[in-house]
């Protein structure tokens, strides 16, 4: 049974003012207060004790005390200077934390977790696709990333092509693993309440469907989406417009009604002819 204390809106408040601390807009801060969506979060990563877990954005340590309880190795990176000595406080007593101070899309990640990992994260929601793009298109060994984001975003990461909100990250996502929706959450689980409604997503990470050169791979989906109004022939057009014709895929679609198997056909004719 877990016990998060600090997942509470009389906690988090009382440990706010006691460190002189406001949540700070810029830095995407929305502090968890409901020891549910906590325990929720745990359960949808499935937290077997003794395991390595990364944790984007530890914050006060309100889902961090949540993975500690469950037995979990947390490896945790946050950006705000302050927080560190709020930490120390919060999760005193916890040997199996470690506190890494610094920007997540900074940090080698390969070198800070080489074994096998899970993420858990409440994301800062103005560097989520950033963040997700990062632990996608690196090969890390991540076996299961469950983050909280925008529903929107959420929505994202799981839309068909074909589908107007399908794109870079919805590529990404399901290149590497397979996405599902796992929960949403209200504003008023936060503290300060976000604008938007939240949901957790959990991407059980699998090898790719396709052998091709992902780093190749991922330049063309990126190139691809960055103008998605234009067709094929035109936004690939720096990758050579014969080999795009010859491709035998119909130049004349655009980056959204591509499937991923079809980004990867095409990925690998526009490297090899
Ligand atoms: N995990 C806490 C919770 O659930 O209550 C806080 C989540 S809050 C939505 C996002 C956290 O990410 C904040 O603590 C913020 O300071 C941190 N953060 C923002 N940008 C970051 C970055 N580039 N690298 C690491 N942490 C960052």
């Amino acid at each position: 049974m877990l016990h998060p204390r600090i997942a509470d809106p009389y906690a988090t408040r009382h440990i706010l003012k006691k460190f002189k601390l406001r949540a700070v807009k810029g830095l995407g801060q929305n502090f968890l207060i409901d020891a549910e969506v906590v325990r929720q979060i745990v359960e949808a990563a499935e937290i077997c004790a003794g395991e390595d877990v990364l944790e984007i954005g530890p914050g006060i340590g309100t889902l961090t005390q949540g993975l500690l309880e469950a037995g979990a190795f947390v490896t945790a990176i946050e950006l705000d200077k302050k927080l560190p000595a709020v930490l120390r406080e919060t999760l005193a007593g916890y040997e199996n934390f470690r506190l890494v101070e610094g920007d997540v899309l900074k940090i080698n990640l390969a070198e800070l977790m080489p074994r096998p990992f899970k993420v858990a994260a409440n994301l800062p929601y103005y560097i989520t696709t950033q963040i997700l793009l990062t632990l996608l298109e690196k090969n890390l060994p991540a076996t299961k990333i469950v983050t909280m984001v925008q529903k929107e975003v959420a929505e994202r990461m799981t839309a068909a092509p074909g589908s107007k909100i399908y794109g870079a990250l919805s590529v990404a996502v399901q290149f590497r693993s397979q996405p599902r929706i796992a929960f949403e959450v209200p504003p008023e689980k936060f503290l300060p309440s976000p604008e938007v409604t939240s949901a957790v997503v959990v991407c059980d990470v699998r090898k790719p469907p396709f052998a091709v050169d992902e780093e190749f791979f991922f330049k063309v989906v990126r190139t691809a989406f960055a103008q998605r109004r234009k067709t094929l022939l035109n936004s690939l057009a720096v990758f050579g417009k014969e080999k795009l014709l010859a491709s035998g895929i119909d130049v004349k679609r655009r980056a959204e009604n591509l499937s991923l198997e079809e980004f990867a056909t095409l990925a690998t004719i526009l490297k090899t002819r």
